[in-house]
């Protein structure tokens, strides 16, 4: 493909984004500017007080999604050999407290180190959301098991790191399945963006890896396994101006 082609392809893919966001971010926008002129407008402290709240609420929500598609658009990183044991266990140290408040034991399998080469800002933005989800998929608590292991990547057939975040939470409907990689897609309500796994999937592509699943809501192996399989030579270049592509 030419490099015109490609820039074209991105460009249309930006656009389609750009409108996905655009609507994403309006609704929010609409229902916090009128929850503001109700505040104005009201006599009633504690009504307006309430209006206010309201707002904020909203408004939260549009930072995270500007901050979760954002994040990934950054220009500023480059490639870099990073160790698997630092990766996991500064992962697992972010997520020790909301872990413990949720009652879920992490239990991690790291093995030894394994280096690889990867944009390590992008690749713990993909492991936060799957230890992130993985908690909140065990609302009464559970167990994180994370499990780190050298692996071939079959599609390659080159040297990879295979990266296991199981729970033992609630599983997936079979609808949830075929749609949990569709940007702003979420069972979570106002507490959901929908971003995580749409950026991850994109994140993990760019890297030439894969992000697999295995999901069941039946009570004997009720709960969910990512697999995150990369490459260990990361044959990245310097694709640091590639933006997010909408599919
Ligand atoms: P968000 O977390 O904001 O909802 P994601 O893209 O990260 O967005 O996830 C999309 C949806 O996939 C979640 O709302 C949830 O329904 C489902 N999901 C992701 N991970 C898990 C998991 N470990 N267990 C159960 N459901 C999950």
């Amino acid at each position: 493909m030419t490099a015109s082609l490609v820039s074209n392809e991105k460009l249309a893919a930006l656009g389609r984004l750009s409108a996905v966001i655009a609507h994403e971010i309006n609704n929010p926008l609409e229902t916090a500017q009128n929850a503001l002129y109700l505040a104005l407008g009201s006599e009633d402290t504690a009504e307006a007080n309430s209006y206010v709240e309201m707002a904020r609420t909203e408004l939260d929500r549009i930072t995270a999604i500007t901050r979760q598609t954002l994040r990934v658009n950054k220009k500023s990183n480059k490639p870099t050999r990073v160790g698997s044991d630092d990766l996991l266990r500064g992962l697992i140290l972010i997520y020790e407290d909301k872990a413990s408040r949720h009652r879920v034991r992490i239990q991690p399998d790291l093995g030894e180190s394994i280096h690889f080469v990867c944009y390590e800002g992008e690749i713990r933005q993909v492991l936060n959301n799957l230890v992130g989800n993985a908690i909140d998929a065990m609302p009464d608590g559970g167990k994180l098991a994370i499990r780190v292991r050298k692996a071939t990547l079959w599609h390659t057939g080159r040297p990879g790191i295979r990266i296991t975040v199981s729970d033992n939470g609630v599983g997936m409907s079979a609808d949830t399945l075929t749609r949990l990689f569709s940007a702003f897609f979420t069972t979570k309500g106002i507490d959901g963006t929908g971003l995580g796994l749409w950026i991850s999937k994109q994140i993990v592509e760019k890297h030439g890896g894969l992000l697999l699943l295995r999901s069941s809501q039946r009570a004997a192996q009720r709960g969910t396994t990512f697999s995150l399989l990369l490459p260990i030579d990361g044959d990245l270049g310097d694709h640091s101006d590639t933006g997010p592509e909408a599919e």
